[in-house]
């Protein structure tokens, strides 16, 4: 067989412990004997960060926005363990983070279901995605504990010379207080991320706030989300979605009341909480997919799970792992899929469909590693190791190519 050709070169970044080892696997059993694979390679495992001094998580992000597509492996964000660990000069902050502040993106994260594993909500039958606002708020808050009656007041003094000023509370005892900020740039951007996604995804978005409480703040996201569809609103209708605004409580209640298939976009603390409700509530940590979208239209995919240390572990002393390669599979079939769509290669998107299926038909067949033997229902699960089940999904493969 002829392999597939590709134009462009893939950003690929590879990473650390078992998804680095799960990353050769999948590109030796699944990738490279059927796709004439290009990439532009960076190696952003710690040893490597810490020899570039991190430079080349820099470089990945540049290459992200000059090629468009990157594919990411799951990474350690060192902490004082991982510093005697690794021998790390200094210690270095989240990749993701430093690609998601440099590409000024929204991160998508979607639980792949399959029909043996049933989400802990019953109407839910197609997956729900969200999309998390991932910058300002109570995370980039200031606050202070105040222990006498006093007054707090909320003051902004304007490089031009006009102040605004708000009492907050007059203490009559102890208390706390909190300050807390987003800039409209930031929510603009989150906006423009979440409509391009949508139209990509062809979903409908969801948009919640608490405006009726924080009228100005939450107003201020909701006026934002409204002017910025404006420039959508066509391209919508063409394809036959909806943006629907409703408060936060509402839309809890309607999502789970739905039967899914739409986007949630979340402000930054509704989104750290409903993620993991959404995905524990479909499965496992190990079937969620994540992709950062850009709001010019850069698109980096990556596993939703870390770089599973505990199994790595295990491998180093050369034991067997049942660690679940999917997440990570579908991150690359998701580059691909986007590779072939802004590349015009139809025959790279089939392949991206293909592999997809593959992993789906193996799953749906009861082959599956250890973490999912469990959730399944209505069939008698297989458990097989990482390498056997990448040899299961590779004969699906060959199959249907
Ligand atoms: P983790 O790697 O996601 O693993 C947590 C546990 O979840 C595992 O021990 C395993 O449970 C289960 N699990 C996760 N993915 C799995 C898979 N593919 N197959 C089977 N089981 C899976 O999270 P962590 O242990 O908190 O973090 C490990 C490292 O990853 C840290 O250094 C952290 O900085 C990094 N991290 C990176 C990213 C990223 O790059 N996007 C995200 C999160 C964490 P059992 O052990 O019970 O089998
Ligand atoms: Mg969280």
């Amino acid at each position: 067989m002829e392999k597939i050709k590709m134009t462009t070169p893939l950003v690929e970044m590879d990473g650390d412990e078992m998804t680095r080892i799960l990353w050769k696997m999948i590109k030796d059993e699944l990738i490279l004997p059927f796709v004439d694979l290009k990439t532009e390679y960076y190696d952003l495992g710690l040893p490597n960060r810490d020899k570039t001094s991190d430079q080349v998580t820099v470089d990945a992000a540049n290459a992200t926005k000059k090629y468009g597509v990157a594919v990411k492996c799951a990474t350690i964000t060192p902490n004082a363990q991982r510093m005697t660990e690794y021998n790390l000069k200094e210690m270095y902050k989240s990749p993701n983070g430093t690609i998601r502040s440099m590409l000024d993106g929204t991160v998508f994260r979607t639980p792949i279901t399959i029909p043996s594993i049933h989400p802990a909500v019953k109407f839910w039958k197609k997956p729900i995605t969200i999309a998390r606002h991932a910058y300002g708020d109570v995370y980039k808050s200031v606050d202070i504990v105040v222990d006498e009656p006093g007054t707090a007041k909320l003051v902004f003094e304007g490089e031009s010379g006009k102040t605004q000023e708000a009492i907050i509370h007059n203490f009559k005892g102890a208390g706390v207080l909190q300050g807390m900020h987003n800039t409209d740039k930031s929510i603009r951007s989150f906006a423009h991320s979440c409509f391009q996604y949508a139209l990509a995804l062809k979903q409908s978005i969801w948009f919640a706030t608490k405006d009726t409480i924080a009228k100005k703040y939450d107003g201020r996201f909701r006026a934002i989300f409204d002017e910025v569809f404006q420039e959508y609103k066509d391209r919508f209708a063409e394809v036959g979605i909806e943006y629907f605004y409703t408060l936060i409580d509402d839309a809890v209640a309607r999502v789970m009341r739905s039967e899914g298939g739409f986007i949630w976009a979340c402000k930054n603390y509704d989104g750290d909480v409903m993620s993991d409700m959404v995905s524990t509530a479909f499965g496992s940590l190990a079937m969620m997919t994540s992709v950062l979208v850009s709001p010019d239209g850069n698109y980096e995919y990556e596993a939703a799970h870390g770089t599973v240390t505990r199994h790595y572990y295990k491998y180093l002393k050369g034991e067997e792992t049942s660690t679940n390669p999917i997440a990570t599979i579908f991150a690359w079939s998701g580059a691909f899929r986007k590779r072939g769509e802004k590349d015009n290669l139809p025959e790279l998107v089939a392949y991206a469909d293909k592999l997809e299926a593959a992993c789906l038909d193996t799953l749906n067949e009861g082959y599956a590693t250890k973490d999912l033997v469990n959730l399944m229902e209505g069939i008698t699960p297989k458990m097989l190791t990482s390498a056997q089940f990448l040899a299961e999904i590779r004969k699906h493969l060959e199959k249907s190519l």
